[in-house]
C-alpha cells in the first residue's frame, strides 16, 4: 500500500493509531494521536514522535506493572507468537488519568510491524471506580459499609488464625433512641447528624481502624492490633466520650447517647456473621442498662438471646393460658401520706423461665399484634380489680389505677372504642381510669394523637404523660394535649440526691407543670431523701419501693388492709 494511502486510511480511524517497526520504533501515527500528543508534556509527547523507542517509552510513561505487560505483549506480536495483544493502559495528567484501551496487531508484508490502537475509556473507568466505590462505601457518610466491613473482619479472623496473638475487637454502637430524633426535628437533621457522628468516630478511631457505617443508626470499629480487653474497652470509652458533648444543628443543640458491645477477636471464630451477632448482643445489654454504656461481650449473652427467641416463641400461648399477669404499685400523695392511685404493670409468669419483667416482653408484644390483645387484657383486669377494691375496701373509693399504653395501641383506628366496651362490661368508673402515654407516642404524629386524646377525655377518662424528661419535647408543646398529670421518669429522681443539676431539673418541671394545672407524679422513689426533698418541692404525688413496690393482689389486699389507706414510710 501506498505511504500516503495508509496514512490517509490511519487519519480517517477514530480513535488514536500508531504504527510500529520490526524494531518497536515509531514509525508513525495518525492525527487524533499526534492531536493527544501534543496536548500533553513529556514523556508522552516524545512517546509517539516518529522514531521514537516504543518500549523505552512505555517503561517512563505506564507504571511498572502495565508498561512490562504491554512490552511483553507488543513484542510478542512483532516476533509473531501472537497476532494480537490486549491491555488497559492510563495516562497519567495532572489533574486526571486518561485510560485508554489498547490493541496491539501484527501488520505483514514489506512494512513488517505493529499497529496500536488506543480506545479513550477514560469514562467508563470513571463510571466503574464510582460504582466500586459505591459498593464499598456509605454513600450519606462516606464511611465505608458493612459489606467492606465484613471483607475486613474476614481478614481479620484469617489473620488471628495464622498469627494467634494478632487481637482484634470489634466496637459496634447504635445511637440511643435515634427515631425519636428524627421525628423531632426530621429526616433531613437526622441525616446531618449522622453526618457528624460519622466525623467524631473518625477523631476517636485511629487510621489503620476500619470505621463503616451498617445503615441507619448502627456503625461498627474494627480495631486491629488491640491491647487485649483493656485496650477495646479503652477504645470504646473513647467513643462513649466524644459523644457527651451536644451537637448543634441548625442553631439547635441537640444531645444523644450511644449504646455500644465490644467483641474481642479469638481463634474460636470462624465467620464475621458469628463476631457481628455477638457485638449486636453486648450492644443489646448495653441498652438494657439504658443507654450511653459500653459492655464486653463474654458467652453468657448468648443465653440471653436464646432465652429471647423463647420469649417471643412463647408470649402468644401465655397470653391465651393466662400467664400474664397484673402487678400494682402504689401512687402515694405526699401531703396526706395516703394511698390515692395504684399502677398496673404487666408480669409474666413464665412456667420455666420464672418471673419475666415487661421490659423483656413488652418490647417483643409490641413488634407484633399481641400488643394490643395485652393492652386490653391488662386494662380490663386493672377496671376489674378497681371495682372489687371499692367494694372491698371503702376507703379506696376515691382512688385511680394507672394503666401503661403502647404506641401500637394508641395508634389502633378502633383503640378508643375497645376501651369503651372493656369500661361497659366492667362497670369501671372513667373518671378513676388513667392511661398512661409517653412523649414520644405523641411526637409520631401529633395532630392524629390530639384527637384521640380528645376521645379519651370524652369518655371520661384521664392521660398521663409517662417517664416526662426522657424525651424531647416540652412543656410547652405538651400544652397542646389535655393532660390531668405528669409523671417525671425516675431517672432524674434517682439522682436529684447526687447533683444540684437534676434537682433544679425537676423544680422547674414541678414549677411549669403547676403553671399548666398540671398534677405531678414523681416515679423511682427509693429512699428517704428522695421523698423529703421531693415533699420540699412540693411535688404532691410519688411512686416508687420506698413506699411499695409493684404487689400481686393478694399482697394489695393485704397492704390496704393493714393501713386503711396509708401507706409505709410517706
Ligand atoms: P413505667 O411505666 O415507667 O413503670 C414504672 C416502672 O418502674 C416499673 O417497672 C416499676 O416496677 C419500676 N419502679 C417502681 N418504683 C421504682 C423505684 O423506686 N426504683 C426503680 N428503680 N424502679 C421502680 P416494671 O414493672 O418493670 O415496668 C417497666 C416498664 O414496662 C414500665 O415502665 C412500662 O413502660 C412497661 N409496662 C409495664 N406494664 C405494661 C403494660 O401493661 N403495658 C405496656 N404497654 N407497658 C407496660
Ligand atoms: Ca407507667
Ligand atoms: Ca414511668
Amino acid at each position: 500500500m501506498p505511504p500516503d494511502l495508509f496514512q490517509d486510511i490511519l487519519d480517517s480511524l477514530p480513535g488514536h493509531v500508531a504504527a510500529l517497526d520490526q524494531e518497536g520504533l515509531v514509525a508513525t501515527v495518525n492525527a487524533s494521536l499526534a492531536a493527544f500528543a501534543a496536548d500533553h508534556s513529556a514523556p508522552v509527547s516524545a512517546m509517539f514522535r516518529p522514531g521514537a523507542d516504543f518500549f523505552a517509552a512505555c517503561a517512563e510513561v505506564f507504571p511498572d506493572r502495565q508498561a512490562a505487560a504491554v512490552c511483553q505483549g507488543a513484542r510478542e506480536v512483532l516476533g509473531g507468537q501472537r497476532p494480537r495483544f490486549m491491555a488497559e493502559v492510563s495516562f497519567p495528567r495532572q489533574d486526571h488519568e486518561f485510560w485508554f484501551s489498547l490493541v496491539v496487531t501484527s501488520r505483514l508484508g514489506p512494512q513488517a510491524g505493529a499497529i496500536l490502537t488506543f480506545m479513550d475509556i477514560t469514562r467508563q473507568k470513571q463510571l466503574e471506580e464510582h460504582i466500586l466505590h459505591d459498593a464499598f462505601h456509605d454513600t450519606l457518610t462516606g464511611l465505608f459499609n458493612r459489606a467492606l466491613f465484613i471483607n475486613r473482619l474476614e481478614r481479620a479472623i484469617n489473620r488471628i488464625r495464622r498469627a494467634p496473638n494478632q487481637n482484634f475487637a470489634v466496637i459496634y454502637l447504635d445511637i440511643d433512641r435515634f427515631k425519636l430524633v428524627n421525628k423531632t426535628f426530621g429526616h433531613v437533621t437526622g441525616d446531618r447528624l449522622l453526618m457528624v457522628v460519622a466525623n467524631r468516630l473518625q477523631k476517636a478511631t485511629r487510621a489503620s481502624d476500619t470505621l463503616a457505617r451498617f445503615g441507619g443508626d448502627e456503625f461498627a470499629v474494627l480495631v486491629e492490633d488491640v491491647d487485649g480487653p483493656d485496650g477495646a474497652i479503652a477504645a470504646a470509652e473513647r467513643i462513649l466520650c466524644r459523644m457527651a458533648s451536644p451537637f448543634t444543628l441548625r442553631k439547635q443543640n441537640i444531645s444523644i447517647t450511644v449504646s455500644i458491645g465490644v467483641v474481642l477477636g479469638t481463634t474460636a471464630y470462624e465467620h464475621p456473621d458469628h463476631i457481628l451477632r455477638d457485638a449486636d448482643n453486648a450492644m443489646y445489654s448495653s441498652k438494657e442498662h439504658g443507654g450511653n454504656h459500653s459492655t464486653l461481650f463474654d458467652a453468657g449473652m448468648r443465653v440471653i438471646s436464646s432465652r429471647r427467641m423463647e420469649i417471643e416463641l412463647d408470649l402468644g400461648k401465655a397470653l391465651a393460658a393466662n400467664e400474664i399477669m397484673v402487678y400494682y404499685q402504689p401512687i402515694v400523695s405526699l401531703r396526706s401520706g395516703r394511698i390515692t392511685g395504684l399502677e398496673a404493670l404487666a408480669r409474666w409468669r413464665h412456667p420455666r423461665l420464672g418471673m419475666i419483667p415487661p421490659m423483656e416482653f413488652i418490647p417483643v408484644a409490641e413488634e407484633s399484634n399481641l400488643i394490643n390483645v395485652l393492652g386490653d387484657m391488662v386494662f380490663r383486669k386493672a377496671c376489674e380489680r378497681l371495682t372489687e377494691l371499692s367494694r372491698k375496701f371503702p376507703a379506696t373509693a376515691l382512688m385511680t389505677m394507672s394503666v401503661n399504653i403502647s404506641a401500637r395501641q394508641f395508634r389502633r383506628p378502633d383503640f378508643v372504642s375497645g376501651l369503651r366496651d372493656i369500661l361497659e362490661r366492667t362497670g369501671a368508673p372513667p373518671e378513676r381510669m388513667c392511661l398512661e402515654v409517653t412523649e414520644s407516642m405523641l411526637m409520631e404524629d401529633a395532630e392524629s394523637a390530639a384527637r384521640t386524646i380528645r376521645e379519651l377525655k370524652d369518655l371520661g377518662l384521664r392521660v398521663v404523660i409517662d417517664d416526662f424528661g426522657t424525651g424531647y419535647s416540652s412543656l410547652s408543646y405538651l400544652q397542646r394535649f389535655p393532660f390531668d398529670s405528669l409523671k417525671v421518669d425516675r431517672s432524674f429522681v434517682g439522682t436529684m440526691n447526687e447533683t444540684r443539676q437534676n434537682r433544679e431539673i425537676i423544680r422547674t418541671i414541678i414549677a411549669m407543670a403547676r403553671h399548666l394545672g398540671l398534677e405531678v407524679v414523681a416515679e423511682g422513689v427509693e429512699i428517704c431523701e428522695h421523698r423529703d426533698m421531693l415533699t420540699a418541692l412540693d411535688c404532691e404525688f410519688a411512686q416508687g419501693f420506698l413506699f411499695s413496690e409493684p404487689l400481686e393482689s393478694e399482697a394489695l389486699d393485704a397492704l390496704l388492709e393493714r393501713h386503711d389507706g396509708d401507706c409505709p414510710s410517706s
